[in-house]
């Protein structure tokens, strides 16, 4: 079944075509001094005159942008299975209380006695995400996942460096997210790539050898990029602390076991958490998101500053103390996805958040489930919330990955991530996250299996999607390598 006909939609200059004279807007005369172009402005600053360009009513304009709206995907449309992105619904109740004027008009520099019910939603969001992951400190300022793992690594590298005992080197295995290998270089430290056993999980006759002196800690993506959890994550901790190294878990995927299991127990030192995934904060083109930190006691006093600390009913900052590994950005947060996090986390409560890591593993073994006779299981581990595919038994025909996630779009899903994990060739990376209903997770299924037979029956029809958008199958490798973010009228690109 396909969902939706995309129309396609003319560029602006190509509407009114006889260039009519019309007028989308009246402006008074002007009643101050003109102004000189480039004489407030640096000239290089500004831009020249699009030549050439339609006269549009406003409604015209309107319509035209709306419909340009059209074009894109988002979670209020349908499933968005991007695996390791946890595309999930954002409830309207989190806008609500973020558009609030004494939270949405606070400013960071007020005096704290203005803002103690700001400072004390701080504090209750850092209660609750210790109590849903058993942590002894949390520290909300990273604006996303990546930033929060270069907060924990500087933390961790902070904790040795106390103790006398820097070291040079982070083990990653290879199923990790692309964000740690990052991180680790990024702090400074050599990134050792570990690898994994059969059944997707670290192999730990190689952790044991790579596991020495030189070794700061470990970043192990829990549940990894597999969808497979790291059973052996105790023995793992066990291990990389005897030796003196700390254990960094990477939570962006926490729908997958929060509510059930305690990153605490498990022996983490820290882990950042995706407010903009499992605590349904919107994310996607580029932010805002949030990444804060959960850490163990081990780290609690290199946590970044400011701190929000409660002292009897009233709430105070701590802008400077020699441990702390200093600010990770100005204030202490995207507060408002702060206050849409902690909308969500209490508007489910305990019981709330439990099921939605129940649902949000059932529904990737639906998928699991109804695919796994027609697309390749690369892995047997069993699946949490996401299920990796990949395109072995579509080869036979010489369709590919890219293949089936472009025919997807023509049956109006986005597709899933692709050719990711590194370690799955040809890889469809399916996360349902638990929002959606179940009928669309029947009829994504319906679609996977549609675009298979297609495959085998008619696999031109398939290698040469999508068929019904605007715009055919563009060529990636150019797209990347020439950038061209503007399009100029005459231009036949
Ligand atoms: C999304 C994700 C990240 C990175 O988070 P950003 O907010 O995009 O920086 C890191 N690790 C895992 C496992 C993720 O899924």
């Amino acid at each position: 079944m396909k969902r939706r006909a995309i129309r396609d939609e003319l560029l602006i200059f190509e509407r009114n075509p006889d260039r009519v004279r019309r007028q989308g807007f009246k402006l008074p005369p002007l009643d101050v001094p003109a102004v000189e172009p480039g004489s407030v402005l640096p000239k290089a600053a500004l831009r020249d005159e699009i030549g050439d360009y339609p006269d549009l009513s406003e409604m015209e304009v309107v319509q035209h942008f709306h419909r340009l709206s059209q074009l894109n995907y988002a979670v209020d449309e349908g499933l968005y299975p991007l695996g390791s992105c946890t595309m999930k619904y954002n409830p309207r109740i989190n806008e609500e209380t973020a558009r609030l004027i004494g939270l949405a008009a606070a400013h960071p520099l007020q005096p704290v006695d203005q803002v103690q019910g700001a400072l004390r939603l701080i504090w209750e969001l850092e209660q609750a995400l210790m109590g849903i992951t058993g942590m002894a400190g949390v520290t909300l300022q990273p604006a996303a996942g990546a930033h929060g793992e270069l907060a924990g690594i500087l933390m961790i590298r902070k904790a040795l460096e106390a103790r006398g005992d820097a070291r040079h080197e982070v083990l990653v295995p290879d199923s990790a997210h692309g964000t740690n290998p990052a991180t680790a270089t990024f702090a400074g430290y050599n990134a050792i790539e570990v690898a994994s056993g059969p059944d997707g999980t670290v192999d730990m006759v190689a952790l044991d050898q790579l596991m020495t002196d030189r070794v700061a800690g470990i970043m192990l993506t829990v549940p990894n990029t597999l969808g497979v959890f790291e059973h052996r994550i105790v023995e793992i901790s066990k291990l990389v602390h005897d030796r003196g190294g700390l254990i960094y878990m990477d939570g962006a995927n926490l729908n997958a076991f929060a509510g059930r299991a305690l990153p605490g127990l498990m022996g983490a030192d820290a882990m950042h958490i995706n407010l903009h995934k499992t605590f349904s904060t919107p994310h996607g083109g580029g932010g805002p998101g949030a990444g804060p930190v959960v850490v163990s006691e081990a780290l609690v006093p290199h946590l970044p500053v400011p701190r929000v600390v409660k002292d009897g009913e009233s709430f105070f900052l701590v802008e400077d103390d020699a441990a702390s590994i200093g600010a990770m950005r100005g204030f202490y947060g995207n507060f408002l996805i702060l206050v849409r996090a902690l909308t969500y986390i209490w508007s489910l409560g305990a019981d709330g958040l439990r099921e939605m890591s129940d649902v949000a593993v059932l529904y990737a073994n639906l998928i699991r489930r109804r695919l796994a006779g027609t697309y390749n299981l690369p892995y047997d581990s069993p699946t949490l919330h996401e299920v990796v595919f990949d395109d072995t038994r579509q080869t036979a025909y010489d369709v590919h990955n890219t293949d089936i996630a472009k025919r997807l779009l023509d049956y109006g899903f986005h597709p899933p991530t692709m050719s990711f994990p590194l370690i799955v060739h040809g890889a469809l990376m399916i996360e349902p996250a638990e929002s959606v209903s179940p009928d669309e997770i029947d009829i994504f299924c319906d679609a996977m299996l549609a675009i298979a037979k297609e495959a085998e029956e008619n696999p031109e029809l398939v290698r040469s999607a999508p068929h019904d958008t605007p715009v055919s199958r563009v060529d990636e490798v150019r797209a990347a390598r020439k950038l061209k973010v503007r399009w100029t009228p005459g231009s036949d690109e």
